[in-house]
């Protein structure tokens, strides 16, 4: 998988090199490139941002940096499966419809081409389901707002020519769109084959099959008085699933009740 990240403060993406996700990097699963949106700007103060029209409080990000990175990118973009096309300065996606094979900008790569998200409290709610199906995208372009947001008319031009979706990481408001994007890159790229030592262990986790995972315990037997309980050092792998399930049920009850239908509340134990 590709991803490419622009935002004002490339530095927040540092972490993306760090663990299980810059392992996958380096074993080539996963590429990330990170694109300060201030190194398209033509002024001698970089300016990515204007007073809001109409009035009002704050800044709001320019739209004509965010086209000409995007447009970079877009015409850069392995998309469909295709070579990527190079990624000239001022490339523009209407330059790169001619390659067949690869074909940002036109009705099919609107369909199948890379896929924009632009994080924003304003957008989707983010979740298991919608990790596990970016999972399956090829290439993926993060647009990282700041201020009061980003210029709609860069929503509606890339709608035309791309797939965009704004998503939310929840109800509350961020400084900027970095660290919502590190969150959903995590929980997108852990998913990606090869990624996770133990596939086994991605089943079993909260929001995967719709209930919040059990309890977790390890050594020793007990700690300050507190016993790990009996039926898990029974060895008894059936009694065990039993156990675990009850306290799936039980927990999601009391934590998310939300989240519970006739059809999580029923499932089997194994
Ligand atoms: N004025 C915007 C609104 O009320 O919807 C909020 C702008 S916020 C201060 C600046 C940027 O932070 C947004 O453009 C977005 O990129 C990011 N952001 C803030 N909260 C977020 C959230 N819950 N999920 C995803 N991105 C968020």
């Amino acid at each position: 998988m590709k991803i490419d990240i622009v935002s004002i403060f490339p530095a927040y993406f540092e972490v993306l090199g760090l663990s299980l996700l810059g392992k996958a990097r380096n074993r080539g699963l996963l590429e990330v490139g990170v694109h300060d949106l201030r190194d398209v700007t033509t002024d001698k103060h970089r300016t990515v941002d204007g007073t809001p029209a109409g009035g009002g409080a704050g800044m709001v990000m320019k739209p004509e940096p965010w086209g000409v990175m995007l447009d970079q990118l877009l015409a850069a973009s392995p998309c469909v499966g295709g070579n990527a096309a190079t990624a000239n300065a001022g490339a523009s996606v209407a330059e790169s419809t001619g390659d067949a094979e690869c074909a940002v900008g036109s009705a099919e790569s609107a369909a199948t081409g890379p896929l924009l998200i632009f994080p924003s409290p304003a957008g989707e709610v983010f979740n298991q389901q919608m990790a596990r199906e970016l999972a399956t995208e090829k290439h993926l372009i993060f647009g990282c707002g700041r201020y009061e947001g980003i210029d709609q008319r860069v929503f509606d031009e890339y709608e035309q020519r791309a797939r965009v979706k704004l998503i939310s990481i929840g109800d509350y408001v961020l400084n900027g769109g970095e660290v919502a994007t590190i969150a959903m890159i995590e929980a997108i790229a852990r998913l990606l084959p090869g990624m996770v030592g133990n596939p086994e262990s991605l089943v079993e986790e909260s929001h995967e099959d719709g209930l919040l995972e059990y309890p977790s315990y390890t050594q020793p037997a007990v700690w300050r008085d507190r016993a790990v309980p009996e039926v898990l050092l029974s060895g008894n792998h059936r009694k065990i699933a039993e156990w675990r399930h009850e306290q799936r049920i039980a927990r999601t009850k009391r934590v998310r009740p939300e989240l519970l239908t006739d059809q999580t509340e029923n499932q089997q134990a194994f």
